[in-house]
């Protein structure tokens, strides 16, 4: 018997997995090309554990105290964690003991706490640089022009493998621009670095346009888990 928030995450996840699907049709790519990560901030264990036994295999989180407890909760289950936040250096050293793959890196600093701390643990941390695709302060991200490098250093790095790009739609932006501007960024990227092929791209609401333009990795919340509280920084 399934529970009533197992039955309503199964419905959510059946849709979004359909919308998945059909955007992938409608340009030719196979739905297996893209992978769907659940985004349980604000959601408790409890459910990330309901989503692994229906089937997700990738969860993220964006604040690392939460995303450590959570994970500390979860350490039986067969996850990869993505860390999609903005990143204090101070704490590289605790995302790094949880984390298979950190989207969020945008500077050199970072880069440097996080090798240091995935050496210090013996791990083999993936990241990839996130794109700044507006002017917009504070919402993290390097322009494009400071993508190659901030690649290298990550390449170089040592503990750390360089998977690829993420990005955010500008706010009240046209999504396929930007994501086909992330595309044009990526293209770049793997020229130099052909193991970057991931492009981390698309929410809940446009993660079609982000399929569109090439995205390997959806980050969906609130389509699959619903509406979150407003968190007050
Ligand atoms: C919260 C979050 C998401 C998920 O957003 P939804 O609109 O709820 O799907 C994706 N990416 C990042 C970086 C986020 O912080």
């Amino acid at each position: 018997m399934m529970t009533d928030r197992e039955e309503h995450l199964a419905a959510n996840l059946a849709a979004v997995r359909e919308r998945v699907a059909k955007a992938c049709a409608a340009v030719g790519r196979s739905a297996a090309e893209v992978t769907l990560i659940a985004v349980t901030k604000t959601f408790p264990a409890s459910d990330v554990r309901l989503l692994a036994g229906l089937g997700v295999t990738d969860v993220a989180e964006n604040r690392d105290q939460e995303a450590s407890a959570k994970a500390a909760e979860c350490r039986d289950l067969p996850l990869t964690w993505h860390f999609v936040g903005q990143l204090q250096t101070n704490k590289a050293r605790s995302v790094a003991s949880y984390s298979d793959v950190v989207h969020s890196v945008d500077r050199e600093r970072l880069v440097t706490a996080l090798s240091r701390a995935a050496t210090g643990t013996n791990r083999s941390l993936r990241c990839l640089v996130q794109v700044a695709l507006d002017d917009a302060e504070g919402r993290g991200g390097v322009r494009p022009g400071g993508v190659p490098a901030l690649a290298d250093a990550i390449a170089s790095a040592p503990g750390l493998t360089l998977g690829g790009v993420m990005a955010v739609a500008p706010l009240g932006g046209d999504p396929a621009a930007a994501f086909g501007r992330l595309a044009e960024v990526a293209a770049a990227l793997r020229a130099v670095h052909p193991g970057a092929s991931m492009i981390s791209a698309g929410m809940s609401g446009d993660l079609e346009e982000a399929i569109a333009c090439g995205a390997t990795h959806v980050r969906v919340g609130t389509a699959l888990l619903g509406g979150r509280r407003a968190i007050v920084r």
